[in-house]
């Protein structure tokens, strides 16, 4: 993204920039990673760039499901990388939401978040038994079945049961956004706003206007990675996610998070009486790949017909929405150092669970910038080259 001559803001000055270290991409994960290496090294100067503000991406757009995700993902691990491979990743996943809550939740009171536990719906006993699957026993996962009778109220009459999960949160990304914002300006990190990296050089980052000379480069820009190098191309794949926000005329009795897999939909409930509800891509699977941020008559029918037809619900949408995830192809985030002419560091091809595992995500990305770890946890699963 460039900015003509007739629309450069006058008063835009860039001087030169000199940083130990540029993170580009100013989202959930990008502000984590700056926590986290000024967290062990407060000395070293970090620089947060992003093309367009804070929030701009997925981080300031999703559900605010800070969940380690559902059972059917869980389930679908443990069928690919076995049941060692895929219960780390659980307990990873525990443990960014911990850190979560230590580092930042506890301590902002301007942020409203929620204790809470995810729910695997299913509609129907045909549902559970297509779903089950033998090498996978949720028990071990500690997946906690809930018949029909067991569920909230709201939900009877509609799902036939659910996995439970927890303890997990829901939040106002943007007020996780901002929190983490103020913790890093207090540590005096640079964030520069509307200013786009376009290569890595071997003296730092060349923008627009500048280059930002550094030492080391972290690039945690998710599903905007494929326009930033043709390197990412084969390895992250764009992919709109739509959302509804609706005001319900009356409350549904369930403060959970909710999956309903085989629907691809997910929902919960906000404030008082507003639900929010996203997913349904499979109705247009084609159609949802990309990272232009718009949304469709096809999918939002879909989620109001969730709404209506299965949730039994009468409601007023108060607002529709998208945002771009960066699909894998095995599913789980890269993280890894990139050949380049600079040193430099890849975050990012989160699959929708960039909330949930961020915070953890980040702090191994510190690691591998500071030499603590030479190799990242996500490696176990697949250990990925990129040359940029
Ligand atoms: C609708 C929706 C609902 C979701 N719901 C959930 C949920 O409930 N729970 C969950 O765990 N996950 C959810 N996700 C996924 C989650 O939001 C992402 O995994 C997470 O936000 C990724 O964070 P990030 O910082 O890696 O990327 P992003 O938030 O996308 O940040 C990338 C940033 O990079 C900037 N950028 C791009 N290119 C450049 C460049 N060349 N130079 C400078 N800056 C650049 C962008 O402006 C952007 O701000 C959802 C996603 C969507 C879209």
């Amino acid at each position: 993204m460039t900015t003509s001559h007739w629309l450069r803001p006058h008063a835009f000055k860039t001087p030169d920039i000199i940083a130990d270290i540029v993170i580009v991409g100013g989202g959930y994960v990008g502000l984590s990673t700056a926590y986290w290496i000024s967290e062990s090294r407060p000395d070293l100067k970090i620089v947060i760039l992003d093309r367009s503000h804070l929030g701009a991406g997925a981080s300031g757009r999703n559900a605010g499901f800070l969940t380690m995700g559902s059972a059917t993902f869980y389930k679908k691990l443990n069928k690919e990388w076995g049941k060692e491979r895929a219960l780390s990743l659980l307990n990873f996943g525990k443990e960014s939401l911990s850190l979560v809550h230590q580092h930042i939740l506890q301590s902002s009171p301007e942020i409203k978040f929620e204790k809470s536990s995810s729910l695997t719906l299913f509609q129907t006993p045909e549902n559970r038994t297509a779903w089950d699957d033998p090498s996978f026993n949720p028990s071990d996962f500690n997946f906690i079945w809930k018949n029909e009778v067991e569920l909230s109220p709201g939900l009877r009459g509609k799902f036939h049961g659910a996995f439970e999960n927890g303890p997990e949160y829901k939040i106002n990304p943007i007020q996780l956004l901002n929190s983490l914002k103020a913790k890093l300006e207090a540590r005096k990190i640079q964030i520069i706003e509307n200013l786009a990296a376009f290569e890595i050089t071997a003296d730092g980052v060349s923008t627009e206007y500048n280059t930002i000379k550094c030492k080391q480069v972290v690039l945690a820009i998710n599903g905007y990675f494929p326009q930033f190098h043709p390197a990412f191309k084969e390895l992250i794949k764009p992919c709109r996610a739509q959302m509804m926000a609706v005001e319900l005329e009356e409350d549904i009795d369930s403060n959970f998070l909710h999956y309903d897999s085989p629907e691809k939909v997910y929902w919960r409930k906000s404030f008082d009486k507003i639900l929010l509800i996203g997913g349904k891509r499979t109705l247009d699977e084609a159609g949802e790949v990309g990272d232009f941020e718009k949304i469709s008559a096809k999918i939002q029918a879909g989620l109001e017909s969730y709404l209506k037809d299965l949730l039994k619900l009468n409601y007023k949408v108060i607002h529709r929405w998208s945002g771009t995830m960066g699909f894998t192809g095995h599913e789980l985030p890269i993280i890894t150092k990139a050949e380049a002419p600079m040193d430099t560091y890849v975050i990012g091809g989160f699959s929708g669970h960039g909330m949930g595992f961020g915070f953890r995500s980040a702090k191994e990305v510190a690691d591998l910038v500071l030499g603590t770890i030479q190799k990242s946890f996500f490696d176990n699963f697949k250990a990925i080259k990129i040359k940029l």
